[in-house]
């Protein structure tokens, strides 16, 4: 069948009827002028009326833990994630609640990117464990060792070190501030060459000793993270990458300002956060203007179980995306609930007085 074709002033377009096109197009503003009020900030109860505290088994056990508990909550513009480790004091804990209640109050800053190339991350395991581990990150050519664990000797570093290296072509190791000065250096020259060590010791000021004695890269985590000055690393001349973690910085858009503030490469990671966490890690690394390097955002294999499906890699990348927990979640018990909405209060009585 053929249509005849309309003619004149009835003839349509997507752009309306021909005559219309003479006319100037109507402007109009979808908002009003200069930036939208920030969001109001969340009450306790806002926050506990939509919140889940969830217990999450591990593949392996990973910073002492077996089972990782996080509480999650549901804001205007989705989820977030409040999941300082427990034994961290509220303190440091509040800057968590910050970034949680950033990601589900505010949401992602703009991206700049369309995926993240990330890591895959080897645990102190011994060396014949590590090509399982590495293989399920399908394309990663980066791969993060950590080292220094306690209990087990050099040689088991060097021997882990090497199984990895054996598989990609990029290996870098964290030792998250267990060596002193001179342990890093004998440690660091017997691994041999390795894109970085990551907090080869725990202050800055070692980090700026070790890194004159060596050749190879030093990056700083916990002393950009856990330090009153996360700026005090560049002055100290400590380090050539600074690991940069959403929640511990208090969120997506402190992590962007500080990047922007360092004069060196930056890798995002996690802080073996769960699949929302997750997402606020990927949609901050998306969001960088600069990103040379792997970021350690593929820590959501390590979990058996997570609160939604882990951001799948391919190719060794992982896409932003949004994250919406399932409905059958592994629930903590009454008492760790209890445990998790007590800190939350505390955390954000800290944060509305700030
Ligand atoms: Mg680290």
């Amino acid at each position: 069948m053929v249509f005849s074709q309309p003619s004149g002033r009835n003839k349509q377009s997507l752009f309306g009827t021909t005559d219309d096109r003479k006319k100037p197009i109507p402007t109009f503003r979808l908002q009003p002028k200069g930036p939208p009020p920030p969001p109001k900030m969340p009450t306790v109860d806002d926050l506990l009326d939509t919140a889940k505290v969830v217990a999450l088994p591990m593949h392996i056990r990973f910073r002492g833990v077996k089972v990782r508990e996080a509480l999650v909550f549901q804001g205007p513009a989705g989820w977030g994630e409040f999941a300082p480790f427990v034994e961290y004091d509220d303190a440091e804990a509040k800057m968590w609640l910050a970034a949680g209640i950033e990601a589900a109050y505010l949401g992602a800053p703009d991206p700049t990117r369309d995926s993240v190339r990330v890591n895959a991350t080897v645990p102190a395991v011994p060396a014949d464990q590590v090509a399982a581990l590495i293989g399920r990150y399908p394309g990663v050519d980066t791969v993060k060792v950590k080292v220094a664990e306690p209990g087990q000797s050099l040689e088991d570093d060097v021997e882990r070190v090497a199984a990895a290296r054996d598989l990609v072509e990029t290996v870098r190791i964290d030792a998250n501030g267990a060596w002193s000065v001179a342990q890093a250096i004998e440690a660091i020259t017997a691994i041999g060459d390795v894109e970085y060590v990551e907090q080869p010791c725990r202050t800055a000021e070692e980090l700026a000793e070790v890194r004159k004695a060596v050749s190879v890269p030093i990056a700083a985590d916990e002393s950009i993270r856990r330090s009153g000055d996360p700026l005090r690393v560049a002055q100290l001349d400590a380090a050539d990458i600074a690991v940069l973690k959403v929640a511990p910085l208090g969120g997506m858009r402190a992590l962007l300002n500080l990047a922007h503030k360092l004069p060196m490469d930056v890798v995002v990671s996690s802080a073996l956060d769960t699949a929302i966490g997750i997402a606020a890690g990927v949609n901050a690394a998306a969001a960088l203007p600069n990103l040379h390097r792997a970021c350690g955002l593929g820590t959501g294999e390590l979990f058996s179980r997570d609160v939604a499906p882990s951001f799948r890699i391919e190719g060794g990348v992982v896409k932003p995306r949004r994250v919406e927990p399932g409905i059958d979640l592994p629930l903590a018990s009454a008492e760790r609930t209890q445990w998790w909405h007590d800190r939350l209060r505390r955390c954000h009585a800290q944060l509305v007085r700030r």
